[in-house]
């Protein structure tokens, strides 16, 4: 069993690998960004109280992300998770330790995806994804082959994020820089932490990636 951190701010390819790990090793990926989204769309207390918070970039509360976590960890089985928009905080962080050693399983190695700032504004407001089957696409690197019409499956359902705006982003990007990127300190303490360039192309990524999940201790 294989678990792992994907760590970077907005735009850093998170989603885009942790789909390959899925496809390709059976991974579980378990993203609070999504758990929080389905949570709005199906209209549940807690989905409309993070709805504003989530829209104007700003981090919901340590407590609701980790009894998100809490939640998957008690009821999912996998060969491995994929922890992808989670830790943000130094508190989640240690929440997660605690309930890994909780299930008696242990954190492995965490990715960060080291991006230039310059490169993300340009990622984030071209972005839409497939709202059936979780594709993600780009309006300059990454346009679907047929306009308005998903490769992978074929829906039309193709959807921005509300917080894929520049205000939103830069807020997000202020989140990330004051109370997610201390966790690469914490981490590499750790001896957990690994460095990928984000900014290549997405199969050299995934290949570097390969690497740390072949050998996680290195
Ligand atoms: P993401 O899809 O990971 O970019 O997350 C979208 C939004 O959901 C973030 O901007 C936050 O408002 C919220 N969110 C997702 N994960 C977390 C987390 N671990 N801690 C706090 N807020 C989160």
């Amino acid at each position: 069993m294989t678990n792992i951190i994907l760590l970077g701010p907005p735009g850093a390819g998170k989603g885009t690998q942790a789909r390959k790990l899925v496809e390709e090793r059976g991974m579980v990926q378990l993203s609070t960004g999504d758990m929080l989204r389905e949570a709005r769309t199906s209209g549940t207390e807690m989905g409309k109280k993070v709805a504003a918070v989530m829209d104007a970039g700003q981090l919901v509360t340590d407590e609701i992300v980790i009894g998100l976590i809490e939640e998957k960890l008690s009821t999912v089985k996998a060969p491995g998770f994929i922890f992808d928009g989670f830790p943000r905080t130094l508190g989640q962080a240690d929440a997660l330790g605690d309930l890994l050693a909780k299930h008696g399983s242990t954190l492995d190695a965490v990715i960060e995806m080291r991006v230039d700032d310059a490169a993300l504004v340009a990622r984030i407001t071209g972005r839409f994804t497939c709202g059936d089957c979780g594709e993600v696409y780009h309006d300059v690197t990454k346009p679907t082959k047929v306009p308005g019409v998903c490769d992978v499956c074929g829906s039309t359902n193709l959807k921005r994020r509300a917080d894929d705006n520049e205000d939103s982003l830069r807020t997000r990007l202020m989140e990330y820089y004051k109370k997610t990127s201390p966790l690469v300190g914490y981490y590499y303490h750790a001896k957990k932490l690994h460095v990928v360039d984000g900014l290549a192309e997405i199969e050299a990524v995934a290949a570097e990636i390969a690497k740390v999940l072949d050998n996680p201790a290195t």
